[in-house]
């Protein structure tokens, strides 16, 4: 692999490499490249320089070799394939870090709170004993002293202890921020479905959850969908991705992760089950879309039938994810070249 000279002075000393001196280095790859400082060129950079990320130094060195540009869009693909998701697992960490380390505290004023109570009702009861027993009048004082402390501590216990719920209510705000952060960066805005990015997060999780269970995989894809675009145009062909999400997401069983990983590709995990039940699943999608007929609201033209193909494959033991779907996917490319509108289940 050729280093880019940068990364050659990153190299080796890189871990001692001082953070200003990175910073320098970063704006100058920026400005060699006639790139601007934003965020995201700043992130992708600082990851390449400081030798955290060797995916990222090996791609960009990779695009110096063969002389391509290394631009804003090359910057945003290293972003979004390196870095993204990445950062969203940060903030998510940091919101509920916030949040813990608020109840934490709650629960600690709590208890200095009501320890501070029991001090008053304690001392209130010795004061009550000192009367009867007709003590000097100077113990009184002091008891009568103390009880006061004791109140005022117990006051500014409950302006702090304010100022903490309300600490805790904007961590509450911005974990729910973070949330719906995370739910939009992860959700495909056209289907609602999970996104590419979705599906390597939660599809992964449950997966994991899954470890012993035979889960199984379905790769839809929408036959000669390019013909639809350029027959009716591309907002008919979106018209017709959200059809295909609709129908998947009515049909699968509970538990089933649904994904929309490209523009006509479509993923489904489905939770356990037998490859029968997991064909009739594909199957049933497959019908539901061979049976549907659109109308083009405009001019009332009635759109062509359309159809898909499916591949489905069955978690077998020591099957990853990427395993699982590259058999499904493989089982769709049978079924594209076996005449599509079918479904095929991987050896
Ligand atoms: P095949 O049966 O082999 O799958 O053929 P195909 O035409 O469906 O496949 P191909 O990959 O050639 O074309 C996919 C097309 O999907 C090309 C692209 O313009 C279109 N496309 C991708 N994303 C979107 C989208 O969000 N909306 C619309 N309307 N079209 C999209
Ligand atoms: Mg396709
Ligand atoms: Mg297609």
């Amino acid at each position: 692999m050729v280093h880019s000279d940068e990364q050659a002075q990153a190299g080796g000393a890189h871990m001692a490499a001082r953070e200003d001196d990175i910073a320098f280095r970063i704006i100058d790859l920026l400005l060699a490249h006639g790139l601007s400082t934003a965020p995201l060129h700043y992130a992708v950079a600082h990851a390449h320089l400081d030798g955290s990320h060797p995916a990222i130094s090996a791609a960009i060195d990779a695009q110096r070799t063969q002389g391509k540009p290394f631009d804003a869009c090359f910057m945003a693909e290293l972003y979004e394939e390196h870095l993204a998701a990445e950062a969203i697992r940060h903030a998510c960490g940091v919101g509920s870090d916030v949040a813990r380390l608020l109840d934490g505290l709650l629960d600690q004023l709590q208890q200095a709170d009501a320890g501070s109570s029991n001090f008053k009702a304690s001392l209130d009861e010795n004061i009550g004993r000192l009367d009867p027993a007709g003590s000097s009048q100077h113990l009184k004082t002091v008891a009568q002293r103390l009880l006061e402390a004791a109140l005022k501590a117990s006051e500014s216990n409950d302006v702090l202890k304010q100022n903490l719920e309300v600490a805790d209510q904007e961590a509450r705000q911005l974990r729910s921020e973070l949330a719906r952060h995370r739910r939009e960066t992860l959700t495909d805005p056209l289907t609602g479905l999970l996104n590419r990015r979705g599906m390597e997060l939660e599809m992964a999780r449950v997966f994991a959850d899954e470890a012993d269970g035979q889960s199984a995989m379905l790769v839809l894809d929408i036959d000669h969908f390019k013909h639809v675009n350029d027959t009716y145009g591309h907002a008919v062909g979106d018209v017709v991705i959200r059809k295909v999400a609709q129908a998947v997401r009515q049909l699968i069983p509970e538990g089933a992760v649904p994904v929309r990983y490209g523009g006509e590709e479509f993923a489904v995990l489905l939770p356990p089950c037998s490859p029968e039940q997991a064909c009739g699943v594909a199957e049933k999608i497959r019908r539901s879309i061979e049976k549907l007929r659109l109308v083009r609201r405009h001019d009332k033209l009635a759109i062509a039938q359309f159809t898909l193909s499916v591949g489905v494959a069955m978690r077998a033991l020591g099957d990853d994810l990427e395993g699982l779907f590259q058999r499904a996917d493989q089982a769709l490319y049978r079924a594209k070249s076996g005449g599509r509108n079918q479904v095929m289940l991987a050896a």
